[in-house]
């Protein structure tokens, strides 16, 4: 389930200066595929036109087949999940930035949901509870605890398709290399589009595209594209 498929996307944000010239691939369920290019390439543009965020203006966007041009936005916020970043978190305690506003959890709700045994090992280390506050008023997490909190929630929101944007490139490598063995924990059998600068990110993809100047230049498996460099 979660099947992605780009086909011969165009897009513009100046009708003059086109980002995407027609771009093809698709993410086969539960597989994992790497966009890299140069700054201003158009990746972060494709995370958002599978969101519908922008309408594209030519081609295609499907999900195991549907065109999202006839999914509801709501359906698909909750068919994607999304870790950028940089996570923006609600001023409120951490329980419910975890649960996104979607319930008001106070701690002792969250410690009685079965989800939390897997969350736990990601939450475990934040410096207090689940009822701390976060943000001006509360505390200020760092840039790794925020991800954390991030992979919570995408945990429990469990969505068939996980775009991670730049997801540890704000990160020191010590704790990128943490935050990074969780991602590849949540991305698991998951259908993953990673969107990434460094190869390192990437390891795990079974699939990478080199987008530049609006089309895919190269594309093929981490080893082939390393041997061709
Ligand atoms: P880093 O040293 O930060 O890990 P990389 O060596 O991964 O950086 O990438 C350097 C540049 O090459 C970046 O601009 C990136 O977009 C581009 N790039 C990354 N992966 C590939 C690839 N497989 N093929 C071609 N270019 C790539
Ligand atoms: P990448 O993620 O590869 O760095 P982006 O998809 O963020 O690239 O951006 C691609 C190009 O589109 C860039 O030149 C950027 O300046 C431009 N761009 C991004 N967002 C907008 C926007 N909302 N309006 C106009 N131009 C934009």
């Amino acid at each position: 389930r979660g099947a992605v498929r780009f086909d011969n996307v165009q897009f513009a944000y100046d009708p003059k200066r086109p980002i995407l010239k027609g771009v093809s691939f698709e993410v086969p369920a539960g597989k994992t595929v790497a966009i890299v290019g140069p700054s201003g390439a158009g990746k972060s543009t494709l995370s958002r036109l599978l969101f519908r965020f922008y309408d594209i203006q030519n081609g295609s966007i499907t999900i195991d087949g549907h065109d999202i041009r006839d999914v509801t936005q709501d359906s698909l916020r909750s068919a994607i999940g999304m870790v950028p970043q940089d996570t923006v978190l609600f001023n409120d305690t951490i329980a419910y930035n975890i649960r996104y506003g979607r319930i008001t959890a106070t701690e002792a709700e969250m410690r009685n949901a079965a989800e939390l045994a897997q969350i736990g090992p990601f939450i475990e280390t934040l410096p207090e509870g689940y009822d701390a506050m976060v943000g001006e008023r509360g505390l200020k997490l760092s840039g790794g605890e925020k991800q954390r909190v991030a992979i919570a929630r995408t945990i429990l929101k469990a969505p068939p398709i996980l775009i991670l944007d730049e997801a540890t490139s704000a990160l020191d490598s010590a704790t990128e290399h943490e935050i990074q063995s969780a991602l590849d924990l949540v991305s698991r059998n998951r259908t993953t589009l990673v969107i990434a600068h460094r190869l390192s990110t990437i390891i795990g993809a079974d699939d990478i595209i080199v987008l530049k100047d609006g089309v895919i230049a190269e594309r093929g498996t981490h080893a082939k594209l390393l041997a061709k460099r």
